[in-house]
């Protein structure tokens, strides 16, 4: 069937008809107007969108781009990139539990900034970032703020006028939706952004292409889901909790890496004294949603950027996990299977 949402016969109408009521749903759930919505792909399309899209448009005098130093690649790599272009790129340090520190950005901005990039929760240290602060310091300096929302929309609440943030990515499966499909905000009279695909015009020619109806039909589920979830503001921090006292109990010796900052809910990132966290992860990979904070790159263990910003030597590097504990209960699962979501018609 072709749900091709500019399409004239029946089909095209209730594509057209999910695409809105999706759009409405991504948009109520960070507090934005549907126009403020573009879809993509995914949060990597997203922030390629925000950061090349902003630097397509720059003025001359303003010629630099500041991002933390524990951004995800999908932020970094672009951000790299620019300066092949005459940008210059700026790296604000995080302190040593991994957090942005806002002195040393403070001072890293100026009225030569362009954009800044800030996540919102970290993806290995779950440490949830000062998004309203530094923000509130970018616009000081005239300078747009892109906030990587991939980690925390859907998990916490995040409200895009209380953070004053100009652009916000999320990524659909990140909470619960589909995968392939994600949004960027852009708030409404930020300088237009230059497109990074050319085509048919939709979604007034920000991002052309086909808009994946189904994909966004679930996005839209997934957004209302989130919805219900915050305003029930069910705590998944206490299967974290009840994880570290039990852990505590059992003699465990391990330090939470992310010292007293808040995380994003459900998220522990530990380091385990004596422990080789990769061999750890083959033995309990299958039981438990882990991963390690070291990649092994050319046969050779070496620390992530994040942990390596946060002046993790390589050896404490090696004894860092992060388990995820779920979102939802195990009574909610199984009510979410018995009454799953009803699809958007399309
Ligand atoms: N940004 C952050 C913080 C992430 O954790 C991820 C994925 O893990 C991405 C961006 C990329 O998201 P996507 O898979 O939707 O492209």
């Amino acid at each position: 069937m072709n749900l091709n949402a500019g399409s004239p016969p029946v089909a095209g109408e209730r594509a057209a008809e999910a695409i809105a009521g999706a759009r409405l749903s991504v948009a109520n759930l960070i507090n934005a107007a549907p126009s403020e919505i573009i879809f993509t792909s995914e949060a990597t399309e997203a922030n390629n969108l925000a950061l090349f899209g902003v630097a397509g448009s720059a003025i001359q005098s303003r010629r630099r781009i500041v991002v933390s130093a524990i951004e995800h690649k999908a932020v970094l790599e672009p951000a790299e990139q620019l300066t092949a272009s005459g940008f210059e790129l700026s790296i604000a340090p995080v302190d040593a539990h991994g957090r942005l520190d806002l002195n040393s950005f403070a001072g890293l901005m100026g009225d030569d900034v362009l954009l800044t990039s800030i996540m919102a929760a970290n993806n290995e240290t779950g440490v949830l970032q000062p998004i309203a602060e530094a923000a509130a310091i970018a616009h000081r300096h005239g300078a747009l703020v892109h906030c990587d929302g991939a980690q925390a929309v859907g998990k916490i609440p995040i409200d895009v006028l209380a953070l004053d943030v100009d652009f916000l990515s999320i990524s659909a499966h990140k909470l619960y939706g589909p995968v392939g499909t994600g949004a960027l905000y852009a708030a409404a009279g930020t300088p237009p952004l230059t497109p990074q695909v050319f085509g048919g015009g939709q979604q007034n020619g920000r991002r052309p292409g086909t808009e994946a109806a189904p994909l966004l039909a679930g996005f839209g589920a997934a957004a209302r889901e989130a919805i219900a979830h915050l305003a029930a503001a069910e705590t998944t921090g206490d299967r974290a909790t009840l994880l570290l006292k039990e852990l505590v109990s059992r003699q465990v010796r391990m330090t939470r890496i992310t010292g007293s900052h808040p995380v994003v809910p459900g998220s522990v990132a530990i380091q385990l004294h004596g422990v080789n966290a990769d061999s750890l992860c083959l033995s309990v990979g299958k039981q438990l949603c882990i991963s390690t904070g070291s990649a092994c790159n050319s046969g050779q263990l070496r620390s992530s950027h994040v942990l390596e910003s946060m002046s993790f030597s390589e050896e404490n590097a090696a004894e860092v996990i992060r388990i995820l504990c779920p979102h939802t209960t195990r009574g909610a699962l199984t009510s979410f299977k018995r009454q799953p979501t009803a699809p958007e018609k399309l």
